[in-house]
């Protein structure tokens, strides 16, 4: 059933992204860097839902490929109907090597062993190189093989100037040895955008696809295009002394308005929140009283007129993943990828 708000029976928050907003930040993306995109839509587009992302990803010509981390995830691009090129960020097993052949996937190899898994079919694929970030990849090795399609690096510290451009100078020094090749080359991501590589051909982009910052000062007019809404399911008065949720971590200090929403741990909202976040009604300000609990947090009504049935913002344009994410001491990427399915994903 579905309701005014457009949202069905039962689903009692709602993540919308907002398609022009992310149309908006591809060209500004591709504007501001001049090269095609490599959308990374790894752990189901950053928790945003790749069902919704991809389709809408692939309309617009900036976007030339998509990126996952792993096979499953690329399988899953393709019944979904993605034509384009799907790397495979964290390389292939020995028991996915007949799924990348039969779907058409681009692994990318870090380790001698990928290679061996690829042993001698017929799949193209990128070779990584770590220049700093101590993760994946090939230290200084060139691989010679015909299949090769191209060459990435990724930043460990991209708001370190001094060492990221170490890393670039390292990777150009990498990419010098496979010239002529009309390989791809990647590097940047979307805080990595900043250092504009003169000698990449593509950028792989994830976060900034959102309209979230990577960094403090970030050169990109980005717009805001995830919001995550929510109802009050109970309003009430407490009076003075009244504690509030599991270990009465919060007891009110005087007579309270307060109000529940349907949101808790399970639905993303960290319990490291509790007593410290505020969500928004309208442009009011609501404390999160208590301890979150996994279906449910109490918040301050005080000085609003909310109701039972009220949508509260949890994320919006005045109030992004990244402020969520400094109140509980955690960075934009992991509140996103902890939104849980059963916040209903809308395209607007
Ligand atoms: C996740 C990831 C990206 C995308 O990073 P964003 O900061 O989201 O743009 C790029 N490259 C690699 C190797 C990644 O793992």
């Amino acid at each position: 059933m579905i309701t005014k708000e457009g949202t069905c029976l039962g689903c009692r928050s709602v993540l919308r992204i907002d398609r022009s907003a992310v149309r908006h930040n591809v060209r500004e993306i591709y504007r501001f860097s001049g090269k095609k995109i490599i959308a990374v839509v790894k752990s189901d587009a950053y928790g945003m839902g790749v069902r919704f992302v991809a389709p809408l990803l692939r309309e617009l010509e900036e976007v030339e490929a998509f990126a996952v981390a792993c096979t499953e995830e690329g399988v899953f691009l393709r019944e979904l109907g993605i034509k384009e090129e799907i790397l495979i960020l964290g390389g292939v097993l020995p028991e996915e090597i007949e799924a990348v052949k039969e779907y058409g996937l681009t692994p990318v190899v870090s380790d001698p062993e990928h290679l061996k898994v690829i042993g001698k079919e017929d799949i193209k694929f990128h070779v990584n190189y770590d220049t700093g970030m101590g993760r994946l990849g090939f230290i200084e090795e060139i691989i010679e093989d015909p299949r090769i399609t191209g060459i990435m690096s990724h930043l460990s510290s991209p708001a370190d100037r001094e060492f990221s451009t170490e890393q670039i100078s390292r990777f150009s020094r990498i990419v010098s040895r496979y010239r002529g090749r009309g390989l791809k080359v990647h590097l940047e991501s979307s805080a990595g955008l900043i250092y504009r590589v003169p000698f990449t051909t593509h950028v792989r982009v994830g976060l900034a696809l959102y309209g979230e910052r990577p960094l403090r000062d970030y050169p990109i007019n980005l717009e805001s295009a995830v919001s995550i809404l929510t109802r009050l399911i109970s309003v009430k008065e407490v009076p003075k002394g009244h504690p509030i949720s599991y270990g009465r971590t919060f007891v009110a200090p005087e007579p309270m308005k307060i109000g529940v929403v349907a949101f808790g741990y399970a639905d993303g909202l960290m319990k490291s929140l509790s007593n410290r976040g505020y969500l928004l009604y309208g442009s009011s300000r609501l404390p999160i009283l208590g301890n979150i609990t996994m279906d449910m947090t109490v918040v301050g009504l005080e000085g609003t007129r909310a109701k039972v049935g009220d949508w509260v913002t949890v994320v919006g344009k005045e109030r992004t993943f990244g402020d969520l994410a400094r109140e509980a001491g955690t960075i934009p990427y992991e509140l996103m990828c902890n939104v849980s399915s059963r916040v209903k994903r809308e395209l607007i």
